[in-house]
């Protein structure tokens, strides 16, 4: 993990958040490369399950909703974690994750910790110009704070239930059918850490699912396995380590009381085995929620018979953090170097998929000093741009731009040298394999255009 997280701060994935203040405690930015390896799976994640698929569309709702959106969520009431304090050091932890019976993990007395009480995870601010008559918080239950209290949401999936109406009036959807939605979500967790596992503010990519309500067990199990099923095939799609991926049926004790079946996708990460994803199912319980607090009807009228019910759930939920980080583990590779006379013994490279990688392609002129070869170099590097994310580079020795974009995980390395003056090719250099080809430079679209996109 320690490789991880220095890696990403050396080359430029993630950095600590506001580092010049001293930092923010569990606050991440993503620097250039970062924000594109982001992307590049929210992207393809969108074209997959939105784009591709006739039964799916996509919203990007407010991330901050009407607070009764959170009444009938029942997050205002249940989204808490049970919180307890050190009686000596006053260090704050969750209940459920410490044992009580022993000593501060932290400053190691054993004083014993408070009794445990319910803090609500949710971040709390407050709306327009009456909040701002007090300069620090409104008084708790103070007029102010009733009349302007809102929350930041602790999750994307309510918008979909929230628009569920309006989705189906513009887009006449039938049954099954899904909405899908990523952003940032934020929770003010008791304990985060671990780097971008569990964080305050973070994005996810989430579906609800619906379907018409089943009539047996059977009807909606069928559902809720093509989705697990769907959510096993990203994972491979993105290049996870499927070894180190668990499927985990939640029971019904620790199950919420409105799902019939959850699983989560746990990953045995360096710090132990955690959730990545969750699928559930979730019945009609939020759409019928919704229709009691708003008193609008949400109901979906059958267009062959004219019945009219609510329909039910299956949400797959996924952190985009959290699979920045196990594509980031699985790509993570340490090696004997197939190019080792030139690069030196062992070398650190990202295996990742060409589709997800910052750069598809690094362009360099054999010697810098010299400038017919910069600028053939040049040309095809300004060709390439516009078409895909490549990088340039003319430090140092080969080997060394080598190991500079290995370790980034940049699938190709294109060397323009003094035959390529003369023959119109280059040396394409594969990041794995080390193994080198010439390639005709009028072949270099469709060469990266086969591989990476
Ligand atoms: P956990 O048990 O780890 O707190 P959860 O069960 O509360 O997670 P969900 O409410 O199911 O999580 O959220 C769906 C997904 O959102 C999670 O599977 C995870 O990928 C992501 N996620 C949830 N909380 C965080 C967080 N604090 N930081 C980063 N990602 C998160």
């Amino acid at each position: 993990m320690d490789k991880i997280v220095s890696l990403c701060k050396r080359r430029g994935f993630v950095f600590p958040s506001s580092e010049i203040y001293g930092g923010l405690a569990n606050s991440w930015d993503y620097g250039p490369l970062g924000v594109e390896l982001k992307n590049n799976i929210k992207q393809l994640w969108w074209k997959r399950f939105v784009q591709e698929r006739d039964d799916m569309v996509g919203i990007d709702a407010a991330l901050i909703m009407n607070p009764k959106v959170w009444e009938a969520s029942g997050h205002v009431s249940n989204f808490s974690d049970p919180l307890v304090e050190c009686k000596k050091c006053h260090i704050r932890f969750r209940a459920d994750v410490i044992d009580l019976k022993k000593a501060c993990v932290s400053c190691e007395a054993k004083d014993g910790f408070t009794e445990p009480k319910q803090f609500n995870l949710m971040l709390r601010t407050f709306l327009g110009p009456a909040a701002a008559l007090n300069e620090s918080e409104p008084r708790p239950g103070g007029r102010e704070e009733k009349a302007n209290v809102a929350y930041f949401r602790p999750e994307t999936a309510q918008a979909m239930f929230v628009d569920f109406k309006q989705v189906l009036d513009t887009t006449r959807k039938r049954l099954p059918f899904g909405i899908a939605q990523m952003g940032k979500a934020f929770r003010n967790e008791i304990t985060p850490g671990n780097f971008i596992f569990r964080t305050r503010e973070f994005e996810q990519m989430e579906i609800e699912y619906f379907i018409a309500p089943p009539k047996n067990d059977k009807e909606w199990q069928k559902h809720f396995e093509d989705w697990q099923k769907e959510m096993r095939e990203w994972l491979k799609e993105i290049g996870v380590d499927m070894s180190k991926v668990h499927e985990t049926e939640i029971s019904d004790e620790e199950r919420a009381f409105y799902s019939k079946r959850t699983i989560d996708f746990e990953f045995d990460y360096p710090f132990g085995k955690k959730e990545l994803y969750g699928l559930a199912y979730r019945t009609d319980y939020d759409l019928s929620q919704h229709e009691k607090f708003s008193g609008a009807s949400l109901k979906y009228r059958d267009p062959e018979t004219g019945e009219e019910f609510l329909p039910h759930v299956i949400e797959p939920s996924l952190g985009v953090d959290r699979t920045v980080l196990v594509v980031l583990l699985s790509a993570y590779t340490e090696d004997g170097d197939p190019d080792a006379k030139k690069v030196g013994a062992g070398r650190v490279f990202l295996k990742l998929k060409p589709q997800l990688a910052p750069y598809k392609a690094a362009i360099f002129p054999l010697l810098a000093n010299k400038p017919e070869l910069v600028k053939l170099a040049r040309e095809v590097y300004d060709d390439l741009r516009k078409k895909f994310p490549v990088a340039w580079d003319d430090r140092g020795n080969i080997g060394k731009r080598y190991y500079s974009q290995d370790e980034i995980g940049t699938p190709f390395c294109i060397t323009v040298d003094f035959d390529s003056l003369e023959k119109k090719d280059v040396t394409v250099r594969d990041r794995d394999t080390a193994k080198q080809e010439r390639i005709p430079i009028s072949n270099l679209e469709t060469y990266l255009a086969g591989t990476c996109l």
